[in-house]
């Protein structure tokens, strides 16, 4: 049994304050141990399921937020910025099973703790065949046009309940509630990844139950950015629509092409945004 999981930060057990997030920020390097603390509980849960590989990726920004001197030695870890597949860097058809960690809620979700799509300011939100969509929506989409469930998500509480909005039934493990945006009530990351480990181990014991997540070709990839320069920018790359001063729309019949224009849209609206890098 194959396993992918797609770490993200912004869901992790413990955190809730966004420089713990960033890079240089204050708490960052202790919340990648913890982030790397909730990866390592999947990871234990998935071999003790019985899967013979994990591969780890790292969500979040950067994508060099997870300890590769801490992550379980079993796994192999993608890390680093710029990955064409961005959070589903690594994810293939040959693999049984897709995680999500450390996921959090759509943007405009009330007390999803964090709640952005994609990028914190510059996008508004994001459609998928009119729909609108999170993170959760998108990637398991992703990983559901190369026929792999996604098994689990963790995040906080509103994250949890856009999964089982999305996929139904699936297996989700909440760590914290959130308060408002920027707060929230924590589950100590000790029981938390516990949990973790626990839900884990249960879903993918239960994996003759879960459906891929499949949307219907054509896909069609809109966004509503922050500014009328960005959208205006993106609009540019041929194929691509303006659909509104603040719209830009897409649509392929290969899913592969949906991820990686947004990981370009994303780099092109940091640069006109001046707001930095930030994807996942
Ligand atoms: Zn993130």
């Amino acid at each position: 049994m194959k396993i992918f999981v797609s770490v993200d930060m912004e869901g992790v057990s413990g955190l809730t304050d966004p420089e713990e997030m960033r890079a240089g920020g204050r708490g960052y390097e202790r919340g990648c141990e913890l982030m790397t603390g909730d990866a390592n509980a999947a990871i234990r849960g998935a071999f003790g399921a019985g899967a013979t590989s994990v591969v780890v990726t790292d969500s979040h920004s950067s994508g060099k937020n997870l300890r590769a001197d801490l992550i379980d030695e079993r796994c192999t870890l993608i890390r680093g910025p710029y990955k064409p597949m961005r959070m589903g860097e690594g994810l293939d058809a040959t693999f049984d099973a897709a995680i999500y960690i450390g996921y959090h809620a759509r943007a405009g979700t009330p007390d999803g703790v964090l709640n952005h799509t994609w990028m914190g300011r510059e996008i508004r939100d994001l459609y998928l065949n009119g729909e609108i969509a999170g993170e959760i929506r998108l990637m398991a989409a992703y990983a559901g046009s190369l026929g792999v469930p996604v098994a689990l998500v963790a995040g906080d509480e509103a994250a949890c309940a856009e999964a089982r909005d999305v996929l139904g039934d699936v297996e989700t493990v909440a760590v914290k509630k959130g308060c408002d945006r920027y707060a929230a009530e924590l589950i100590p990351p000790a029981r938390a990844q516990q949990l973790i480990y626990e839900g884990t181990r249960r879903a993918l014991e239960n994996l003759a139950d879960a459906r891929p997540y499949t949307v219907t070709a054509p896909y069609t990839l809109g966004v509503d950015w922050a500014s009328t320069s960005i959208a205006r920018s993106c609009a540019y790359i041929p194929g691509v629509t303006l659909a509104g001063p603040r719209m830009t729309e897409f649509t392929t019949g290969d899913y592969e092409e949906i991820v990686g224009l947004l990981g370009v849209w994303s780099s092109i609206a940091g640069e006109v945004g001046c707001t930095g890098l930030h994807y996942g």
